[in-house]
């Protein structure tokens, strides 16, 4: 049997394959690629290609795709196969180099926003050759960019690698002027990713699950989270034999899945991975739903990545664990032992804090679905009021810094920018603050606003950009800085006194915390079609602009592209629920109505003396509610017709959110009221009660 260390990666083309199959030139102009970005000769492309095209094929491969991240949130592939005929009637198996850098799907069906007409359909996928190829299935999948013909993105990945190079270059000026010896620096990403894994044969029975992904109706059963039993708590065999096949099929292909356990509510798992470079950790997080959600079918099981599959219960989110490290091995996020690294770790921490403030619009818009929506700000997952959280500590020393006063640690020290050593912060797991969006754990930041079927692709964009532009600032004024430490002691303690608003250290749970913000002037942005207009301010284009991470046609597109999915989702949603009450729910308790009923008249015709009080009282309740339960439905039909008339994207959503969305609760109400007095097995599809605790 192979060991665990000889599977892992063994469907990756990576290093350790490339270093043994190509020749040693080809390898060499290979990791030039790689590391500097440097353009590939068709020459060196064609050499690759032939060398991976044996592997693939001595995999099992017959096929080959360029697998790319439209801007639908998951990941797209069209297969072609290796083969091209002889002339005897014979094939052979090939692959260029021009296939593997370059590809044509018709990609008129993608989402554009209005970038590509669809009579100018094409556009093209370029190989992003610093993200391994890999084997899925008999498929060799190559990493790629997905552009139009005009260059503009079409997808997640190209502005991710433009944001990744705009906080290098940014970075680089800042590292030069403390003397680093760094030759780039990368930002790390290691994604927390939850989910639920229900039974497929109950799955199969909700409409609701099947095409919107979460249920629409269902009453709390009679034990939730409540016990808090679930946390961490022993995972169950059925569970645990999906969990271990989850590890093997992510541990070949290079995923480093690491920590797995039990999350807060019943049926609901987490998977950690160690973090990687960020294109990767974005590319393997895809892979890791996309496996996630194959391999549960298998196990007779559905993977739920929804936001909020179940009401009343806590929904899945995603961690987003993000630093910047030189090419050196250095985490600038770490504080350092010497008072100059220190002094660079407070620079670094100060362009995050007022990257943050500055740009807390942007971080949320990154997180906005209308799956996230109904988690955020719901005492579950961090409030949609973006601030930050650094600990008592680290807050004490930025007071310090500020007022220039003492610091009153466990020694007390006067705080001075490069010449004092920073205290060490312990970085304790016990009681860390588990409310803050976007809180420092000792070495990076962890954002936690993520919902669990997102890409982290757009959170990152945000970030990195936003940062890149903080440190470019400072950069601009430290170059023409003639008294360095002075300058980089001001410039520090101004950005802390500008920005410190953004810092909260206390429960983001708490009502008091809401009003609070508001006082500080920071943004409450509750919704997708509440946040999203500021994605096409003026400040923000100019600051995508500026870095060449989008161009202002982008923005716009992505903008338009996430208000319409917006307005289709919850359609979607609205329509499932008119037909699960007009064919399931109300023939169902009418059926139940019409037996008690009937009941009512045989117990009369044995004897007038024998009561019906528990059938009269159900038959004339299910009277009432379904009567209500009917008409609330009529008026969702209504107004969901109205949303859909309304051309002007932006208000179709607007008018889905303040209308459509409130009268779905309404029959959702008339609806759950119905599941509790109507008996088992007369209601229509599975309950909480069976599909929470079933697995
Ligand atoms: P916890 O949040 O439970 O304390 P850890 O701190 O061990 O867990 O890590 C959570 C995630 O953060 C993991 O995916 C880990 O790999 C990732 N992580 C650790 N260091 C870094 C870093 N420098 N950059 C990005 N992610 C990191
Ligand atoms: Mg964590």
């Amino acid at each position: 049997m192979e060991t665990l260390p000889q599977t892992f990666g063994s469907l990756v083309f990576n290093d350790s394959v490339m270093k043994e199959r190509l020749p040693k030139e080809t390898y060499k102009a290979m990791q030039k690629t790689i590391q500097n970005g440097e353009d590939l000769n068709l020459e060196v492309a064609n050499v690759v290609a032939n060398a991976m095209k044996d592997w693939a094929i001595e995999k099992g491969a017959t096929h080959y795709t360029h697998w790319f991240q439209p801007m639908t949130g998951v990941t797209a592939e069209k297969h072609d196969s290796f083969i091209s005929p002889t002339n005897d009637g014979h094939i052979i198996m090939e692959f260029n180099g021009k296939e593997l850098v370059k590809g044509e799907p018709d990609a008129s069906s993608f989402p554009s926003g209005g970038i590509r007409a669809t009579c100018e359909a094409r556009g093209y996928t370029a190989w992003d050759p610093t993200s391994y190829a890999f084997i899925k299935g008999t498929c060799l999948c190559i990493p790629t960019a997905f552009c139009s013909y005009g260059g503009e993105a079409l997808d997640k990945k190209t502005p991710l690698l433009r944001s990744m190079a705009a906080i290098n270059k940014q970075a680089m000026r800042v590292l030069k002027l403390f003397g680093s010896n760094a030759k780039s620096v990368k930002t790390t990403v290691g994604p927390e990713q939850e989910y639920f894994l229900v039974d497929k044969k109950l799955y199969d029975q909700r409409e609701d699950l099947i095409f919107t992904g979460r249920t629409l109706f269902g009453a709390m059963p009679p034990k939730g989270q409540e016990l808090e039993d679930h946390y961490f708590g022993t995972i169950k065999p059925r569970v645990q034999a999906y969990m271990n096949e989850l590890n093997e099929e992510l541990w070949k292909l290079g995923v480093l899945a690491k920590t797995e356990h039990n999350e807060v509510a019943p049926s609901q798992h987490e998977l950690a991975p160690i973090f990687a470079t960020t294109n990767i950790a974005t590319d393997h997080n895809q892979l890791t739903m996309e496996v996630m959600k194959k391999l549960a079918r298998k196990h007779d099981l559905v993977c739920l990545l929804h936001e909020k599959p179940f009401a009343g219960v806590n929904g899945s989110g995603k961690h987003n664990n993000w630093s910047i490290s030189t090419d050196t091995g250095v985490n600038l996020l770490e504080p350092g032992e010497t008072p100059r690294e220190n002094a660079q770790f407070l620079l670094f921490l100060a362009a995050v804090i007022k990257a943050v403030d500055e740009y807390q619009d942007l971080l949320r818009i990154s997180v906005a679905s209308a799956g996230n929506d109904h988690r955020l700000g719901a005492n579950e997952a961090p409030p949609a009021i973006v601030s930050m959280f650094v600990g008592d500590e680290l807050e004490a020393v930025l007071e310090s810094i500020e007022e220039g006063t003492i610091y009153q640690g466990k020694k007390k020290v006067q705080m001075k920018i490069g010449v004092d050593v920073l205290p060490k912060f312990p970085k304790d797991t016990t009681d860390r603050n588990r409310t803050s969006p976007f809180a420092f754990t000792g070495n990076k930041f962890e954002f936690r606003m993520l919902g669990s079927s997102e890409s982290i692709a757009c959170a990152n964009i945000m970030l990195n950009t936003a940062v890149a532009e903080e440190l470019c600032e400072f950069a601009d004024i430290l170059e023409s800085s003639q008294r360095f430490e002075e300058d980089l002691n001001e410039l520090i303690r101004s950005t802390i006194k500008s920005h410190k608003r953004i810092i909260f250290n206390g429960n983001g749970y708490d009502d008091a915390w809401i009003k609070e913000a508001e006082k500080r002037g920071l943004l409450n942005l509750k919704t997708t079609p509440d946040c999203l207009p500021y994605y096409i301010s003026k400040k923000n284009i100019e600051l995508f602009k500026k870095h060449e991470v989008l161009s202002e046609t982008e923005v716009h597109a992505r903008y338009e592209i996430i208000i319409e999915n917006y307005a289709k989702l919850i359609n979607i949603e609205a329509l499932t629920m008119i037909d699960m009450v007009k064919k399931m729910i109300l023939p169902a308790v009418t059926k139940y109505s019409d037996a008690l009923a009937k009941t009512i008249i045989a117990k009369q015709q044995v004897s007038s003396s024998i009561v019906s009080t528990y059938e009269c009282s159900v038959v004339r309740e299910i009277a009432e509610l379904s009567a209500k339960l009917y008409e609330d439905t009529k008026s969702l039909e209504s107004l969901d017709a109205k949303a859909k008339k309304i051309e002007d994207a932006q208000k179709s959503a607007s008018y889905y959110k303040d209308y459509v969305i409130p009268q779905m609760e309404k029959v959702r109400e008339s609806a759950d009221k119905l599941e509790v007095i109507t008996a088992k097995e007369y209601w229509p599809f599975p309950s909480y009660s069976e599909i929470l605790f079933s697995v």
